[in-house]
């Protein structure tokens, strides 16, 4: 049954989606937004960032182009920071820490506004083509969205495995549903999907922390924003915290190497960048007695905080890790993760592994993509430029 006919249709509401599904509705174009769940559009499956090394300068660029990611992180961001300041300016990296929440709520509502955007609760299971055309998506309750070109921006979802620890199960990200009938439907195309991995750590619950073991870190003094428009940045800036590893930490990690799916070989995929564990930190430098950890806050309103530099996969290891470096214990209400270990995702991602001639032959049936790691929505944007040029 055909729901709805568009000019473009972009699969998943990530941080490409959302900037795809903009920029073509602004061009005109009717444009359906379909993801697996309308509340975590724009959710931050890992640390919640945005800029950084190699990245902020993207940020602004997207920004240059009419995206929305600079103008959310301006209003929802709680401490913004130019990262390698004692270098020159070419080396400058704008970051930003975001409210998770209120970033993904944020970007929800623009989407929401947008004249000639359709966003759609659904979960696409196949690829509708003919002729080596492609003529829209098929969803898991037999609907049809019937389009021009189809844009798939699905990130870490399809046919994504979870390890916590030795354990595994079928996950898109932490409490999400992977997507399974998209990646047959595109290996019945004849295309291949690779499998890589990522992870993030256990988060910690602030009220455990004794923050006077840690030192405090403030942001700029003079928030730079990331958008051209946004004239300045006036919201209160929240600190972050550093603390450290020290030998018991290690010395727990290196006991437990045998429970690490890293370690002994159950995760089959291959880390899409230099990611490195804590794990990997401590094997690969032994002389080094303390590694730095940084504690970002998750929010302006809650205490939940995220441990940058610190994930780790080995099972049982959990409560230890994190109980044995510098500041941290866990207190009485518990921490987030501490009966959980970091969490590895194993996932499938499609185009990092596909040929210049597969991507020719892609684009040429109407398909575009964007990748699932770093940098995503600049390949989303890309994706849409050219979809728009397509359908014109
Ligand atoms: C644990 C973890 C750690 C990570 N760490 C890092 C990191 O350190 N650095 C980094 O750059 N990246 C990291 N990533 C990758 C991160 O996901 C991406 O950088 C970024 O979120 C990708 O954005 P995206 O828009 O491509 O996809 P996502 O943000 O993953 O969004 C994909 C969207 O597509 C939807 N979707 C998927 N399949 C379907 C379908 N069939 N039908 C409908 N909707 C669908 C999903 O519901 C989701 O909303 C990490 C990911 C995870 C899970």
């Amino acid at each position: 049954m055909t729901y709805k006919k568009a000019d473009i249709t972009v699969i998943g509401g990530g941080h490409a989606g959302c900037e795809a599904a903009l920029a073509a509705a602004r061009m005109g174009f009717d444009t359906v937004l379909i993801t697996m769940n309308l509340d975590t559009i724009a959710q931050m499956s890992c640390n919640p960032a945005i800029g950084g090394l190699a990245k902020g300068h993207l940020v602004r660029e997207i920004d240059a182009l009419g995206g929305e990611m600079a103008k959310v992180i301006d209003i929802t961001g709680i401490q913004f920071r130019v990262l390698k300041r004692s270098k020159l300016p070419a080396v400058w990296a704008p970051r930003a820490q975001a409210d998770r929440a209120a970033y993904r709520c944020e970007m929800k509502r623009r989407l929401e506004v947008q004249n000639r955007l359709t966003l759609y609760q659904g979960e696409v299971v196949s690829i509708i083509h003919e002729d080596g055309e492609v003529r829209g998506v098929g969803t898991s309750l037999g609907l049809e969205i019937l389009s021009k070109k189809v844009i798939i921006t699905s990130g870490t979802f399809m046919s994504g495995v979870i390890h916590v620890g030795l354990k595994n199960f079928p996950g898109g990200r932490a409490g999400e549903f992977p997507s399974v009938g998209l990646p047959k439907s595109l290996e019945d195309m004849g295309y291949e999907i690779r499998r890589f991995k990522t992870g993030t750590p256990p988060r910690v619950d602030g009220k455990t922390v004794d923050f006077s073991k840690t030192v405090r870190q403030e942001g700029d003094r003079i928030p730079q924003p990331f958008s051209f428009s946004t004239e300045k940045i006036d919201i209160e800036q929240i600190p972050c915290h550093l603390t450290g590893t020290n030998r018991k930490t290690h010395d727990i990690l290196r006991s437990g190497l045998d429970r690490s799916p890293m370690y002994t070989g159950i995760i089959k995929g291959m880390g899409p960048r230099y990611c490195s564990s804590i794990e990997d930190k401590i094997m690969r430098f032994h002389d080094k007695e303390s590694h730095q950890l940084f504690l970002e806050p998750e929010g302006r309103d809650t205490p939940e905080l995220y441990v940058n530099g610190e994930l780790f996969g080995t099972k049982g290891a959990g409560g230890g890790v994190i109980e044995a470096a510098n500041g941290l214990r866990i207190g009485a209400s518990g921490t987030i993760g501490e009966v959980f270990n970091g969490i590895i995702d194993d996932v499938g991602i499609f185009n990092e592994a596909l040929s210049e001639d597969d991507i020719k032959d892609l684009y040429d049936k109407g398909l575009g993509m964007a990748s699932g790691i770093a940098a995503v929505e600049s390949s989303g944007k890309l994706a849409t430029t050219w979809a728009v040029i397509k359908v014109r």
